[in-house]
């Protein structure tokens, strides 16, 4: 069998059950089955496949039956242009998600050396981001479960960064900012979906773990316990990731921080919310 028939069998299985980019998902599949760049695909579509290729890509294509996301079954997936480590326990990184990075360093751009905090920061996509980008700078990773600071710190390792560091803590447990420096930015994309809404998520989306997912009843939980736990220094400055309707929301929660700013994502969602900090 070729690599092409063994591609075009799973294609035509993807596309029966109905999956969107089934082109798309197939060769990923298949280059992460043969261990090759999907780029290289096409100059050996006509190579013959080993059994035990063809093997590794019919187990893949049925675990995407199962609609298990795309990027737990290939172990990997791109932020910021580089490849983070990801599987089950921990949140898949998102394109949106950029944006809060890109917030976080122009804003940085004018403080020296500066102590962040990611909070719920899950495989690591932003505070290693930041920490690869800002070499001055001093990143702390905060995450509570042990699924995904397994990731973490694997991701943290791949990097080789020496400044940045994963700290096991929850965030609604008041005594945790005690054990960390005082920040000059707070940066989060914690869970945000409200209770209600979970059981409409999508079956890949309710792959990951609902830690990562549930903001509590009004989905602000995460936000209320950052104001209440929380505070940077003067001319610092907090940065979240939110859900649609939410930053209005959450600007209230900061209603003693004057400057506050409401950013929208890339698909033109108001998805990002700056509070901060005057300066002394
Ligand atoms: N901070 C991580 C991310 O943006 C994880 C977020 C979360 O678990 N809610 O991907």
């Amino acid at each position: 069998m070729t690599v092409r028939q063994a591609y075009n069998s799973g294609l035509a299985a993807l596309s029966e059950a109905g999956f969107e980019s089934c082109e798309f998902e197939a060769s990923q599949l298949m280059s992460f089955s043969l261990g090759i760049a999907p780029g290289r695909l096409n100059f050996i579509f006509n190579d013959e496949i080993s059994p035990g290729e063809a093997e590794a890509f019919d187990l893949a294509v049925k675990r995407r039956l199962t609609h298990e996301p795309l990027q737990y079954i290939l172990g990997e997936w791109d932020f910021y242009s580089k490849t983070f480590k990801v599987g089950k326990g921990v949140l898949i990184p998102r394109p949106e998600t950029e944006g809060l990075v890109d917030i976080c360093l122009e804003k940085l751009r004018y403080i020296d050396s500066p102590v962040i905090i990611d909070l719920c920061a899950g495989s690591g996509c932003i505070a290693i981001t930041l920490a690869r980008l800002l070499p001055s700078s001093r990143v702390f990773a905060v995450e509570k479960y042990d699924d995904a600071l397994f990731y973490l710190n694997k991701n943290i390792s791949f990097f080789s960064l020496n400044n940045v560091k994963a700290v096991k803590g929850d965030i609604f447990d008041s005594s945790l900012a005690l054990s960390l420096p005082k920040a000059d930015a707070v940066v989060s994309n914690p869970p945000y979906i409200s209770s209600e809404d979970i059981p409409l998520l999508q079956k890949e989306v309710k792959c990951e773990p609902r830690t990562a997912l549930d903001g509590g009843s009004d989905g602000i939980d995460f936000y209320r316990a950052i104001r209440s736990n929380f505070s940077v220094n003067p001319g610092g400055f907090f940065a979240f990731e939110c859900g649609e309707n939410q930053s209005g929301l959450i600007c209230d929660l900061f209603d003693a921080y004057p400057n506050k700013q409401v950013y929208r994502d890339i698909y033109g969602v108001e998805r990002f919310v700056f509070v901060e900090r005057l300066s002394e």
